[in-house]
This record gives C-alpha cells, sequence and structure tokens, in this order.
C-alpha cells in the first residue's frame, strides 16, 4: 500500500462505499465516483408525496457481519444505527383467504408452528438448523472471507474436508425435499434462494447457512429504513477523508502500459489514482468501461452466465392501514416449479406470480403520513423481459388484483395515494445492469467461490472490482464482506479468515 497513496472508486453500492472506508482508514486517498445522485447503489432512498422508499433491499440480514466491520473500523455500529429484531420476522400468506403464519427468530416458536403443519417438524427443524449454524460458522471462517486464484484454493486439504460437511455438491432443493415433506415448510425453507437470485435446484447445499441466518439471527430493521445503513458507511468513510463525487459517471478506465492510472470522467475530465476499483456491473465495467484487450471475459462467457431474476416493484402509499400485514410479507405461488422455470426465462409476467410485500410503516411511524401505509411490492420475473408501457399497467392491475384478494388488502385500489413502477429496463439505467437483472450472477455451483468473477483484473494491473458480481456474492452483508475481499488482496494478506484488525 505504501507506493499506492491514491485510490479511484467507481459506484457508491455496498461493495464500493465498504472499500473506501478501509483504504481511508488506511491514509490512502479515496475519491468515490457515482452515477447516481446518492449512496447506497441498489440500496438508494427516494422521498415523494410524504413517503420514503427503500429502494431495493430490506432484509437486514447477518447483522453479525456488519457489526464486525464497524468494530474494524474502530466504531460501534450502535452509534450509527437504531436496530430493532422484528417479530414476526415475517407472515407467509397461504391462499385466497388472508390465511397466514408468522415466523420468528425463536426456535421454540417455529417448532411449534412447524409441528402444526408437519407432525414431527419441528424437532426436525430444530436438528437442521443446529447443522446449518455450524456450517454458518465454517462458511464465515474458511469461505466466504477468502480469495481463490486456482484450483487448489478450492480444492485443498482443508476445505475438501469442510467442504464435505457443507455439502457443496448437494442441492438445497435436494437437502431440504429429504428433511420435510410438507409443501408450505419445503416452501419456507427455500425462499430464502430467490434472495441470493437462485432456483433451489441450481442452489448448492452451503447455501443451508441462510435458515440459520433468517431463523437463528433474526432479520432487523434499522430506524429510519435500510437506507440508513449505507448513510453510515459513508459517514464512516468520510470521518477517514474519503471523498464522494455524486452525478459522475465513469465512461473509461484510464490505462498505460497495461495498469489503471485513472479514469475518464462522461464530463470529458481525467482524473488519476494509483489504483482503481470498479463496483459498477461487471458486465458494464467490461464492455462499456475497458478496451476489448483488457477484458477478462468474452461476450460468449456473458451470454452463457445464469443471471438472477429482475424484478416488477410497485412502490405504493395507501391512505390506509392494513390490520393483516406485518413489516414482510410473502405470498408463494401455487406452482413452485413452473414459477421458477419463469422467473429464469420467460419473456412475461409469471403465470401465477410469487409476490413479497414490505411495509416498514409498521414498524417505522417516518417513513409515510400518519394512518398511512408505505409499501414495496415486489415480483421476481426474468432478467431479459421485455415489455411497453400498457404491459407494465396490466402488470400492476394484476399484482394489485391479487394483492386485494389473496392477502385480503380490502380497498388497496381505491385507498392508492402513490404509486411508481420499478422494472428491469429503470435496473438497465440506473445501475447499467446486464438485461436488467436486479441482483447479478445467479449463486449456482458454477458461478460460486472460484467460479465467479474474479475481484482482481488478469489483464490489468492495478485495477480491482467489488461487489455483488465478485465472491461471495449477492446481498449487502455479502457485499461488504466481497470489500474485505478486495482489501486483503490491495494490501496483500492472504489469510481466508475474517480480518481481527486493518
Ligand atoms: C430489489 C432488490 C431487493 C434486494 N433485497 C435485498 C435484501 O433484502 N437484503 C440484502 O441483503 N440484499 C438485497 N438485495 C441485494 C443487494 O441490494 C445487492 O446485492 C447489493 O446492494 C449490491 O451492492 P454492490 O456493492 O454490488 O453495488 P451496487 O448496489 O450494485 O452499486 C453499484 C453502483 O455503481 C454505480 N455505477 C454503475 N456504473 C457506473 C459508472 N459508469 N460510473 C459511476 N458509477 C457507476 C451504480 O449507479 C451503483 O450505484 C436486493 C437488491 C435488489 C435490487
Amino acid at each position: 500500500m505504501s507506493a499506492r497513496k491514491s485510490a479511484i472508486i467507481i459506484g457508491a453500492g455496498f461493495g464500493g462505499i465498504s472499500l473506501a472506508a478501509m483504504l481511508g482508514k488506511q491514509g490512502c486517498t479515496v475519491d468515490v465516483y457515482e452515477k447516481n445522485e446518492s449512496i447506497g447503489g441498489r440500496a438508494r432512498v427516494f422521498s415523494d408525496h410524504g413517503y420514503t422508499f427503500d429502494m431495493g433491499p430490506s432484509w437486514y440480514m447477518m447483522p453479525d457481519v456488519f457489526e464486525h466491520f464497524f468494530t474494524l473500523m474502530g466504531e460501534n455500529i450502535h452509534d450509527y444505527l437504531t436496530l430493532k429484531k422484528l417479530a414476526p420476522s415475517y407472515r407467509v400468506f397461504l391462499g385466497s383467504t388472508g390465511e397466514h403464519h408468522d415466523f420468528f427468530a425463536d426456535r421454540a416458536r417455529n417448532a411449534a408452528v412447524f409441528d402444526a403443519i408437519e407432525p414431527g417438524a419441528g424437532k426436525k427443524l430444530i436438528d437442521y438448523l443446529d447443522e446449518s449454524a455450524r456450517q454458518y460458522g465454517i462458511a464465515k471462517h474458511e469461505f466466504i472471507y477468502k480469495n481463490y486464484d486456482s484450483i487448489f484454493d478450492f480444492f485443498n486439504k482443508r476445505v475438501m474436508r469442510e467442504g464435505r460437511k457443507l455439502e457443496i455438491l448437494n442441492s438445497m432443493e435436494r437437502i431440504i425435499h429429504r428433511t420435510f415433506t410438507s409443501e408450505l415448510l419445503r416452501k419456507v425453507m427455500l425462499f430464502q434462494m430467490v434472495l441470493l437470485g437462485t432456483a433451489p435446484k441450481d442452489a448448492p447445499g452451503m447455501y443451508r447457512l441462510m435458515n440459520h441466518v433468517d431463523f437463528d439471527l433474526g432479520i432487523w430493521y434499522p430506524d429510519g429504513g435500510i437506507g440508513e445503513l449505507p448513510k453510515a458507511i459513508g459517514k464512516l468513510a468520510e470521518k477517514c477523508g474519503v471523498h464522494f463525487h455524486y452525478h459522475a459517471p465513469v465512461r473509461r478506465i484510464v490505462t498505460e502500459n497495461g495498469q489503471a492510472v485513472g479514469v475518464e470522467l462522461e464530463n470529458g475530465t481525467v482524473q488519476h489514482a494509483d489504483l482503481v476499483v470498479s463496483n459498477a456491473d461487471l458486465h458494464h465495467t467490461e464492455t462499456a468501461l475497458l478496451a476489448p484487450q483488457e477484458r477478462d471475459h468474452s461476450e460468449r462467457y456473458w451470454n452463457k452466465r445464469t443471471l438472477a431474476p429482475s424484478a416488477f416493484i410497485m412502490y405504493l402509499g395507501v391512505k390506509k392501514q392494513f390490520e393483516n400485514l406485518t413489516h414482510h410479507n410473502l405470498l408463494f405461488t401455487e406452482n413452485w416449479e413452473q414459477n421458477f422455470k419463469e422467473i429464469f426465462n420467460h419473456d412475461d409476467f409469471p403465470t401465477d406470480p410469487s409476490i413479497y410485500v414490505c411495509a416498514p410503516s409498521k414498524s417505522d411511524r417516518n417513513v409515510a403520513p400518519p394512518g398511512h401505509e408505505n409499501l414495496f411490492v415486489l415480483v421476481p420475473l426474468s432478467a431479459g423481459v421485455t415489455y411497453d408501457e400498457s404491459k407494465k399497467r396490466a402488470w400492476a392491475d394484476r399484482t394489485l388484483s391479487i394483492l386485494e384478494t389473496r392477502l385480503g388488502l380490502t380497498g388497496l385500489r381505491t385507498n392508492l395515494d402513490y404509486e411508481r413502477i420499478y422494472c428491469a429496463e429503470d435496473f438497465s439505467l440506473d445501475y447499467h445492469s446486464f438485461k436488467g437483472t436486479a441482483l447479478g450472477l445467479a449463486h449456482t455451483l458454477g458461478q460460486s467461490a472460484l467460479w465467479r468473477p474474479n475481484n482482481v483484473s488478469k489483464k490489468v494491473k492495478n485495477l480491482y472490482f467489488v461487489g455483488s458480481y465478485q465472491n461471495p456474492g449477492i446481498g449487502m452483508p455479502i457485499c461488504v464482506i466481497s470489500a474485505q475481499n478486495v482489501y486483503k488482496r490491495i494490501m496483500g494478506i492472504t489469510t481466508p479468515h475474517p480480518l481481527t484488525s486493518l
């Protein structure tokens, strides 16, 4: 690092800002250039008509990872955020009647719910979670804070020994189907794979750790909304001297003699630095910011990737409150298999959609006017989906109608006070996302760990990549870990374990 005194980071998503903070703390001069108007990347916030909406993530999971990051920075996360554990964690709606089950970060309560649905499933849940918790510990210690460079980093003795315990070669679907027989419980145990942008049949067994994250560690909420989290990391970074530049799209990574030496902004100015890190989606970084001979991947490579789904999102303000909603609400499709096929490859709205409704106004009265509800409604659909305005309207009407009938949100449409629709094209416009994928590369085995794109360029010296396209992958805490992995790379730190100091 001593010879590298300045860094430019392209993009103010979780990966970019966490790395900026760490490098800033080491005395490096750091400039972050972000094309949009504010911090957070996909976790941006917007306010309109008295409502404040988190634009993307709403599940604050793996609180231990954020706590560890703030501690590394010499800070206490609780000085920055007021966090509450949601109870229930979420509500699962069953069908046409508004009937539902609630799930908590409480093993005994969940075991009772599981037993009521499938006799004997409560004990199976506890045993399953004991193993998931153990595997979470192994994954954190051995796998996810690790940089992979060659096949030997993956298939060394220790990884083989621990990897077998993680059932890397088994699918999540197989593991859950052999454990539970109830269709509903199978869905409850597998829906977290959608958060990873992956079909359960393609998700390697190591992701059972997500069940520990959900059922044991719980789902949290920072007062003011999820957007408070990137703002807090931004404050840490600014304290360490990092400069943020908004409305500052980068149009080219400047290289000289095979080395990254800076960036050229859309306005034509060139900024120099000793190293460049791109937090932008990797397909955009490679195809728009680098010359063909500087790219690690071909167009053929990209066309063969399994992309995580896109999303049809409605940000709604409603002039009434709904008793039957809690903070997080899920309606699972009846036809699970068909839906998974469709959200990975179908040029239309799903035939029988799964719908997620977040109602942060249940936990936070500041995100909607008094007596009103703030709703974030999300339907996963395929990346690459095409549509026009009239299709989008039809999809919106269909979604609203399902919410009224199957979740029992009576009067939703007549009380609508605010509506904004956001879909695949918006992801491409706002984040330069490939084919409008909401999340990036799915977590299939062939796109995990060693097989996920690397965080250092093979072709251009002093060029790094950080964020959801790199190991360990998708999700806010996971991108904070991605930043620590790039930090290790830059600093020449080779430990596979979480850092204990910077
Ligand atoms: C709808 C939705 C729901 C989600 N739900 C959850 C959830 O509940 N919990 C969870 O943990 N995760 C969730 N995620 C995933 C999580 O939000 C992402 O994985 C994570 O935020 C990605 O961070 P990142 O570091 O990859 O950066 P990104 O957020 O992808 O940010 C990259 C930044 O780079 C900028 N950029 C791109 N090109 C340029 C350029 N040329 N010049 C300058 N800047 C550029 C972009 O504008 C963007 O700000 C969700 C995501 C979405 C979209």
